[in-house]
C-alpha cells in the first residue's frame, strides 16, 4: 500500500476542487487531489467541454474545456499532486487525523478532507459481460488516451451516441475495420455524423451492426479474439475483433461517501454555510456535492465555497496562528 501524507485531502478533481488547491496554496497549505476520473475538470470535461459558459465572472464567454486549462494553469505554482482514475473509497478517523483509502491501494493521511465531489465519483457504464474485467485497460477501452494502438485493427465500438460515432469515424482512417453495434435501428448522434457512418459503410470502412448487442466477449490472458452478437429475435454474429470500445455514458455516484456518518440531504452533504464544514469536525464539502438553504449549484459559488474552507482548514491546521487576511493584489502568488 502507497502512504502518503498531506495537509488536506481534496476528493474530486472538478473546477471547484481545483480553484480549492489555489485557495489553499495561497494560504500555504499543502493539498493533493484524488479523482475516479482520469482527466481533470469534473462535469465541464466530462458533459460539457465545448459548450460556452456565460456565467463565470470576467470571461463574457469561456469554453468549458478553456476554462478548465485555465484553472490548471492558475494552480501551478502550487505544483498540485493529482491523483487520476482513483476512486476515494473508506474513511478511519484516529485522534485528529484521517486515513482515506483509495482503489488503488493508496492511503492518503490528512488533517482536513475537503470533498469536492459533485454528484459522485464519475464512471463509465459497462456493458453486463461476464468476463469484461479480464480484458479492461488491455483490449477493452471506456476511454482513449493514445489512438496509434488501433492502426491497422479490427475494432468494435458499442454506444448510439456522438462519442460512439464520432470515434467510429475518427479511427475509420486509421483503423483496418470498424464494426459499429447498436441495440437500436436509429442513432441518437447528430444527424451528420451519422450521415457519414452510412457513407463510410458504403466504403467498406466501417460495418454496421444493427439492431444487434454484445452478448459475449472471447479471447485469452486479456486480448480479445472475438465478440458474439445477438439481435432481438437471439440470432448471432460473430466479430473477429481486436479491440472493443464500449461508449455507454458516464454516470456518477455518491457511493462510498455515504457510508462516512456525514449528515446528509437528498443525497447531498449538509454543511455551516460560514465554513463549509460538515456534521464531522475537519471534513468540508464545497460545489455540486454540498447543500445548506439558498444554495445555488454554479460554479462561481462553488468557487466561493472553496475560499472559505481554505480559510476553515487554516484554522484547523494552524489553531495558534492568527491567520492575516490578504488580498491577492498584495500578497501575489504564495510559494509553498
Ligand atoms: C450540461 C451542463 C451545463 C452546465 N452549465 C453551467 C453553467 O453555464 N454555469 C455554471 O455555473 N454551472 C454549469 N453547470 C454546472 C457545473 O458544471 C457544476 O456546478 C460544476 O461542475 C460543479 O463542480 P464540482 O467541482 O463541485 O463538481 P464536478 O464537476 O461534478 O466534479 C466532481 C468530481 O469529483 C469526482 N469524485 C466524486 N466522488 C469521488 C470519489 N469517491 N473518489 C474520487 N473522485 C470522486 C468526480 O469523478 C468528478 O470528477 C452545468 C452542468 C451541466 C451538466
Amino acid at each position: 500500500m502507497t502512504e502518503i501524507e498531506t495537509e488536506v485531502l481534496i476528493i474530486g478533481a472538478g473546477p471547484v476542487g481545483l480553484f480549492s488547491v489555489f485557495e489553499l496554496g495561497q494560504l500555504g497549505i499543502k493539498s493533493c487531489v484524488i479523482d475516479s476520473l482520469d482527466i481533470v475538470g469534473g462535469q465541464c470535461s466530462s458533459l460539457y467541454p465545448e459548450k460556452p459558459i456565460f456565467d463565470i465572472p470576467g470571461f463574457p464567454e469561456i469554453s468549458a474545456e478553456q476554462l478548465i486549462i485555465n484553472l490548471e494553469n492558475q494552480i501551478k505554482p502550487f505544483k498540485p499532486k493529482l491523483f487520476l482514475g482513483e476512486k476515494v473509497e473508506k474513511i478511519s478517523i484516529k485522534s485528529d487525523k484521517f486515513f482515506v483509502y483509495t482503489s488503488k491501494n493508496k492511503l492518503v493521511i490528512s488533517k482536513c478532507i475537503l470533498i469536492a465531489a459533485g454528484n459522485g465519483a464519475f464512471g463509465p457504464n459497462k456493458p453486463p459481460l461476464k468476463n469484461i474485467t479480464d480484458f479492461e485497460e488491455k483490449s477493452i477501452f471506456y476511454h482513449i488516451t493514445d489512438k496509434s494502438i488501433f492502426k491497422n485493427k479490427r475494432i468494435a465500438i458499442a454506444g448510439g451516441g456522438d462519442s460512439a460515432a464520432d470515434w467510429a469515424i475518427e479511427l475509420s482512417s486509421i483503423a483496418e475495420k470498424i464494426f459499429f453495434i447498436h441495440r437500436r435501428q436509429k442513432l441518437r448522434a447528430a444527424p451528420n455524423s451519422v450521415k457519414k457512418l452510412y457513407s463510410l459503410e458504403k466504403r467498406k470502412k466501417v460495418e454496421m451492426i444493427i439492431p444487434f448487442q454484445v452478448d459475449s466477449i472471447k479471447g485469452l490472458n486479456g486480448k480479445l479474439e472475438s465478440l458474439v452478437v445477438k439481435d432481438l429475435s437471439n440470432a448471432k454474429k460473430i466479430l473477429p475483433v481486436d479491440f472493443f470500445l464500449p461508449f455507454f455514458g458516464l454516470s456518477s455516484d455518491l457511493g462510498p461517501i455515504k457510508d462516512w456518518e456525514l449528515e446528509i440531504e437528498k443525497n447531498l452533504l449538509k454543511i455551516d454555510p460560514s465554513t463549509c464544514q460538515t456534521s464531522t469536525d475537519g471534513i468540508y464539502a464545497i460545489g455540486d456535492v454540498c447543500t445548506y438553504p439558498g444554495k445555488l449549484k454554479l460554479i462561481l459559488t462553488g468557487f466561493s465555497e472553496a475560499a472559505v474552507a481554505a480559510h476553515s482548514c487554516y484554522k484547523r491546521l494552524f489553531p495558534d496562528k492568527v491567520l492575516h487576511f490578504e488580498y491577492s493584489t498584495t500578497s501575489g502568488i504564495k510559494k509553498i
